[in-house]
């Protein structure tokens, strides 16, 4: 099934939760937000039900997101519902860390298929004032865990001019010692990057230029017909790691992405004819709906304003309207 663009949908990212116990000055930079209203999140079985009207429409990887997805109370309980259905391909997890080597043998034992991790800098004090809690131990155990148990994971930076651009090599050799592929992600002006400005952005180029200095050639690693966002390149030793270049060189053409929001009430509202009890083909008709009048892309609108700022310049607004921030629209 198609979108306005001629997009599939194969992707569907869940948000199980718009709390997050860090403060990352690129995607909550305030002290204070309007939290979802509890009662308004979906419960697991009202997730697991709506996750069932996703698959029935093409969707075959899962990943789960947030705010901080290991917040939420008994997230492998979660992962076990959606494990064990028939046409899933992938169950994925993007976290801080902060709560994973509590919880990865849990994760692991309900099924959760692949980890990934987010972490922008390898120096205490960067961290702390990154993210305004000095949890890098803390993310640090939930890594080795994470290796431990699964042999493998993805590290997820957000590379920020004058924060942490000078910790490339460092990164990728943090990510080898601990098998963990880094994912460079070009900083991004959603909705929550209050401080973004397009001079803090290292765009592809100047990524792949620093760590040619260092490295020596790098070859790009094709791989035709993904629709993966990363783009994946090779060091002459073998290591691998990869750019998103999500702010200078949009992938919106190919985004296969859909999202449902902790309270699935984002764009489309399903939360409340869930409810109300409607069918599942009911909802399967809601949300194909949507899916085929699907005309955005975003990232790509924005590239072409020239003239760029923060995109929700307004905090007050983003305080009223909790949904338009990444970390209730799921990152
Ligand atoms: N709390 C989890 C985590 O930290 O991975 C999941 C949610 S978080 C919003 C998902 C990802 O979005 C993280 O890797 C984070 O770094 C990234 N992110 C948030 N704001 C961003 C921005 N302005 N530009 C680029 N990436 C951003």
């Amino acid at each position: 099934m198609n979108d306005l663009l001629g997009r599939p949908l194969r992707n569907l990212r869940l948000s199980v939760t718009d709390r997050c116990n860090l403060r990352c000055e690129y995607c909550m930079p305030d002290d204070d937000y309007v939290w979802l209203p509890r009662e308004d999140v979906l419960h697991f079985e009202e997730t697991s039900a709506l996750v069932d009207v996703f698959l029935s429409l093409g969707v075959d990887k899962v990943r789960l997101t947030g705010g901080e997805p290991l917040l939420r109370r008994d997230v492998p309980a979660l992962v076990r519902m959606l494990a064990v259905k028939p046409g899933l391909r992938d169950l994925a997890l993007t976290t801080n860390g902060v709560l994973l080597a509590d919880q990865i043998d849990a994760l692991h034992g309900a099924g959760l298929g692949r980890i990934s991790v987010s972490l922008d800098t390898l120096r205490r004090d960067r961290f702390l004032k990154l993210t305004r809690f000095d949890q890098l131990d803390a993310v640090r155990e939930g890594i080795a865990a994470a290796s431990r148990v699964y042999g493998q994971l993805k590290i997820d930076t957000v590379v920020i001019r004058g924060v942490n651009d000078d910790e490339l090599v460092d990164l990728i050799e943090f990510g080898r010692s601990v098998s963990g592929e880094v994912r460079f992600i070009e900083y991004m002006d959603v909705g929550g990057a209050s401080r973004w400005s397009p001079a803090r952005v290292v765009a592809r180029p100047e990524i792949l230029e620093t760590l040619t200095r260092h490295y020596g050639a790098i070859a790009p690693i094709e791989e035709p017909g993904s629709s993966a966002p990363a783009e994946r390149f090779l060091l002459h030793d073998g290591t691998t790691f990869g750019i998103i270049a999500s702010t200078t060189d949009p992938f919106c053409a190919t985004c296969d992405r859909s999202r449902l929001t902790a309270d699935a009430t984002r764009g489309l509202d399903l939360r409340a004819p869930l409810r109300q009890g409607v069918s599942p083909e009911e909802l399967r008709a809601l949300v194909a709906g949507g899916w085929q009048r699907r005309d955005d892309r975003g990232a790509e609108d924005r590239l072409a304003l020239g003239d760029r700022r923060a995109f929700v310049p307004v905090q007050d607004l983003l305080k009223k309207d909790p949904h338009l921030e990444m970390h209730t629209r799921g990152g």
